[in-house]
């Protein structure tokens, strides 16, 4: 197997093993630790060594990691990389039982900017966080993942709707809540009541439960991610918005490392990936919360570094952006149109909705350059508005250089989405120049 092929059966992992932002993140640290990086608490004084690897985790969907090098910050600064963990999706209420008709249903509020079409008819299952008294009555937590179809949401016969091909509006409220069976009770109280039933599960698990408390759950698609195409050149799955640049970020980090064990790195590395982006980002564990300030803070000591650290940083923001589509050509500017596998995609907004400038793209394509991949450009069209990410966020938190940049794809908010297997990889090969040769200039 190639590397290249090697690194996206690696994403494909990644991506099945993360269902929600808690599941990511453990999956990161599972990664960061095997590769020799410690847990830092943020409720502890930090001793930090010169050379090694720190992972630290808020609110168990949120994550910092950085390897310190052997020069001082102040002198060095950080080569900084954003992704984000969260990705549009079907959250349970807190009172979610429904009885309609004799079925079993579950609420569901929806996070973030969902595309709702593709929801439906998909064969669902449930994830995330589950917050329990156990039998010493004490409160902890757990992730839970039932990985099996438990659910699904049906459409409506289009003989029921002659119109559903035209416009068919969705309403949240009342056409979305997945059917999880029938009601085998004879009164009007739902024969299912969650919380119950994830004490039972979480109990299967291994779990000492005494009463489920509360949960962060959302629902998710169960079909696998697959490589699709002539020459299986697309990967397609849920969530590659943003787990993709998770996953490369991270493959990014942890392969300087390895190409730096004789010599170790001048210079300190760092992935932030931040919850709620897909929300706005504003809350304590998003990319307009203090997380990331306050770890670079901590990691260069007073002010003066601190600002002189600054001062040589940088931030490559990567989240995915949008290819253009053959059969919607028109929704693109005629040459910003990103194509599949030509690529990572420099982000330019005029009005700031990217926080990319002409001399952050310029490094940026210095760094492809350097690692021989492709790189392409989008902007908006003119007559359109324009997405945002965690980019303009940070560079206005921190006041550091930041480039926004992303693998393209396709269907950016379905429950499926499609990009291409060549530019993660290429995505990951400038990240690795970035990190392994940018000097602070
Ligand atoms: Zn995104």
């Amino acid at each position: 197997m190639t590397q290249q092929a090697a690194f996206n059966q690696g994403l494909i992992k990644f991506l099945q093993s993360s269902p929600s932002p808690a599941h990511a993140v453990t999956t990161m640290v599972a990664q960061l630790e095997e590769a020799g990086y410690q847990a830092l608490n943020e409720s502890e004084e930090w001793q930090l060594q010169p050379g090694q690897g720190y992972w630290i985790v808020r609110g168990g969907r949120s994550l910092v990691a950085f390897r310190l090098g052997n020069k001082p910050v102040a002198e060095s600064g950080v080569r900084m990389m954003g992704a984000h963990t969260d990705s549009p999706c079907l959250k349970v209420k807190p009172k979610a039982e429904l009885l309609r008709q004799g079925y079993l249903q579950l609420g569901v509020e929806v996070y973030g900017g969902v595309l709702m079409h593709p929801w439906f008819d998909r064969d669902l299952s449930l994830a995330g966080q589950v917050h329990f008294r156990n039998e010493s009555g004490k409160l902890t937590s757990a992730l839970l993942d039932v990985v099996k179809p438990i659910a699904i949401i049906p459409s409506l016969a289009i003989h029921l709707n002659r119109e559903a091909n035209k416009n068919s509006e969705i309403n949240a409220q009342l056409h979305l809540p997945p059917v999880l069976g029938l009601d085998a009770s004879d009164d009007a109280s739902p024969s299912l009541v969650l919380r119950e039933w994830l004490a039972t599960w979480l109990r299967k698990a291994g779990h000492s439960v005494a009463e489920v408390v509360d949960y962060d759950l959302c629902f998710y698609d169960t079909q696998p991610p697959a490589l699709v195409g002539l020459e299986q050149e697309f990967i397609s799955s849920a969530r590659l918005d943003n787990l993709l640049s998770c996953y490369t970020g991270l493959h990014a980090l942890l392969a300087v490392d390895k190409l730096a064990t004789n010599k170790p790195q001048a210079a300190t590395s760092l992935l932030v990936c931040n919850d709620h982006e897909e929300v706005g980002s504003s809350s304590a564990i998003g990319a307009e919360g203090p997380f990331l300030e306050s770890v670079l803070r901590r990691l260069s000591g007073d002010e003066q570094k601190y600002q002189r650290m600054m001062a040589r940083s940088m931030l490559i923001s990567c989240d995915n952006a949008h290819a253009i589509h053959p059969n919607y050509a028109d929704k693109h500017d005629e040459n910003h149109g990103p194509k599949i596998n030509a690529g990572p995609v420099i982000k330019v907004n005029a009005n700031q909705r990217y926080a990319t400038n002409s001399e952050t793209s310029a490094l940026f394509s210095s760094f492809c350059d350097m690692a021989k991949v492709p790189y392409q450009h989008f902007v908006v069209r003119a007559d359109m508005g324009c997405g945002s990410t965690i980019g303009p966020i940070a560079a206005t938190k921190l006041g550091v250089r930041v480039v926004d940049v992303g693998a393209p794809q396709w269907s950016m908010h379905s429950i499926r989405e499609t990009a291409g297997t060549k530019d993660a990889w290429y995505l990951g090969q400038a990240l690795q120049a970035f990190i392994s040769t940018w000097d602070g200039e």
